[in-house]
Parts: structure tokens; C-alpha cells; sequence
């Protein structure tokens, strides 16, 4: 594989952010499975679990065992999203078997009260809190900032509100920064907008988009971001995950077809395609439904002379 522009950093995230948007329960015995063959395809960063309330997300009930039971290989880094100081409480208690932690908020107003039922102010007081236990613990951290380029509520947020967001975030401790589009309302001007900005005014911190495939842009979103310089993106296998509203969006950017345009274009992964197309194909076994991934549909390109 020749590097051009290379390597990107890709963090996936189906094993939270997908599994929790799943109205069936996947058993712990499957979760368990399919994370040990994610951790086996060359992916660096995987987020497992989240600390959620039990009683809310019954479907990550499991965090601590599947924290427990899964098998990381050398040189994977495992996260974890946490809600507040009590689900940070809760994975404390497993520290030794957790490298990352994320939080997250919404730089939008209504979507951050709808969705922790706070305001963002409030929000970032007790993120500071969470922050420097995690750095007191010894632990990376990753901030989510949702909404960043569009809220369903409030449509546009002001980019210097998510750069003032993020720049608080950052004093209280945070590593990495990820800009989150959870709803699919960004368009590629736009991202390469913001990240061209995003890195001018943030220059001491890796900056992460998270992209959703809401409206079939999430490709076009990451190219535009790879344009002006962010290399860290966050992808879930058989394109898993997303907010359920309207009801039959699509989640997340799929990993394979992130990982098949990357290594098209001769940038480095470290991600064994064929093995991940593996694991995807598991996990539409488990799921027992077609996924949104057009890679797992379609295979790998390949150039026959
Ligand atoms: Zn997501």
C-alpha cells in the first residue's frame, strides 16, 4: 500500500454507538465475539461500551462484562463513553482493562436538553469534573461535540460556538476533540470549512470527525476533511448506529467503505479490509438484517489486468 497523504487514524465505534441504536438485545456472548474479531483486523481504536444508565440503554447493561471478557490484542486501545461522574464511577472499577474515555455534549441548546437534560453550560461544568478524574486517572480523553454542523432543532450552530465549546473542553483537560454530525446535516463546503478553522484555532489537540451517512454524504464529508488536514475519523462496521429519528436513517459512515475509499486512494489504514468485511458479515448475522455498508454488498474493488 503506497501512502500518499496517510496514515489515517480510524476509531470504530459500531460496538457502542451501533449496538446501542439496536432495538433487539445482542447477546454478550455475540458483542464479545464480534469486538475480539473487530480487535483482530488492524483497527487501532475501538470504542466497546458505554457507562449509560442500565434502565435507559438496557442494550449496553453488559458494559462491564464485555469489558471484562474481551481479548485486546498489543497495540489496540480500548474506550469507553461516558454519560457522567457516575458512569465514570462505574468504569473506575475496570480501569486496567480501559486506555480512552469519551464524553460528549451538543454545541446546540435544545439538542444537549433533550438529550442530557442540561444546558450546555451546565453541561460543561460537569464535564470538567469527569475530565480531571480521567487525567487524575491516568487515561486519554476524548471530547464529542454534537451537532457541531447542524441541529434538527435549531438547524445551523455558529462555528465559533463550537470552537468556544471546544476550546473550554480543552482547558479542562480534554486530548482529542471529535465534531460530531449524529443527524447527517453536514455537506463537504461546510466541513471543510470548519476544519480548515477548526485546526487554525485549535492547533494543540488531534481533531476527529464523526461523520453519519444519514443523507449518503458521509464519504464526501471525509474527503473534504482529509482536504484541509484531519487524518482521525470515527466509523462503525456495517454502518450501524445513528439516531433512530427519522425512523430507517442510516448510522455512522460504514468502516469498510471508509477504509475501501481510503486504500483506493493509496492512503495508509492499517486495516485488513477483507478481514473487517469478515466481521461485518458476522454481524449481519447477528443482527439477522441487511446493513447499510455498500463494500459488504458489493466486495472490494478489484482490478483485474
Ligand atoms: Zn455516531
Amino acid at each position: 500500500m503506497s501512502t500518499t497523504l496517510g496514515p489515517v487514524r480510524i476509531r470504530e465505534v459500531g460496538p457502542r454507538d451501533g449496538f446501542q441504536n439496536e432495538s433487539e438485545l445482542v447477546p454478550t456472548d455475540e458483542k464479545v465475539r464480534l469486538i475480539d474479531q473487530l480487535m483482530r483486523t488492524g483497527l487501532r481504536r475501538i470504542e466497546v461500551t458505554s457507562f449509560v444508565r442500565p434502565d435507559v440503554v438496557p442494550q449496553l447493561a453488559d458494559a462491564a462484562e464485555v469489558l471484562r471478557r474481551i481479548t485486546v490484542p498489543p497495540g489496540v486501545r480500548v474506550s469507553v463513553l461516558i454519560p457522567n461522574s457516575h458512569g465514570l464511577d462505574r468504569a473506575l472499577e475496570l480501569r486496567d482493562r480501559i486506555d480512552e474515555v469519551s464524553v460528549f455534549l451538543s454545541a446546540s441548546e435544545t439538542h444537549n436538553r433533550r438529550n442530557v437534560n442540561r444546558s450546555v453550560a451546565d453541561s460543561l461544568v460537569g464535564l470538567s469534573d469527569v475530565l480531571e478524574r480521567v487525567r487524575d486517572a491516568g487515561m486519554r480523553c476524548e471530547a464529542v461535540i454534537a451537532t457541531t454542523f447542524g441541529c434538527p432543532y435549531e438547524g445551523r450552530v455558529p462555528d465559533a460556538r463550537v470552537i468556544a465549546i471546544a476550546r473550554e473542553l480543552i482547558e479542562a483537560g480534554a486530548h482529542e476533540i471529535a465534531f460530531g454530525d449524529t443527524t447527517g446535516m453536514a455537506n463537504p463546503l461546510q466541513v471543510r470549512r470548519f476544519f480548515a478553522l477548526a485546526r487554525e484555532q485549535l492547533p494543540d489537540v488531534e481533531l476527529t470527525a464523526h461523520f453519519h451517512n444519514t443523507r449518503g454524504q458521509g464519504l464526501a464529508n471525509v474527503l473534504a476533511a482529509l482536504d484541509v488536514g484531519c487524518t482521525s475519523f470515527e466509523s462503525s462496521f456495517g454502518e450501524l448506529g445513528g439516531c433512530p429519528v427519522p425512523p430507517g436513517a442510516t448510522g455512522n459512515i460504514a468502516t469498510e467503505d471508509l477504509v475501501s475509499m481510503l486504500h483506493e486512494m493509496g492512503i495508509d489504514t492499517g486495516v485488513d479490509l477483507l478481514a473487517l468485511l469478515g466481521t461485518a458479515v458476522a454481524l449481519r448475522d447477528v443482527v439477522g438484517r441487511p446493513l447499510g455498508s455498500h463494500t459488504l454488498v458489493a466486495g472490494p474493488v478489484a482490478w483485474r489486468s
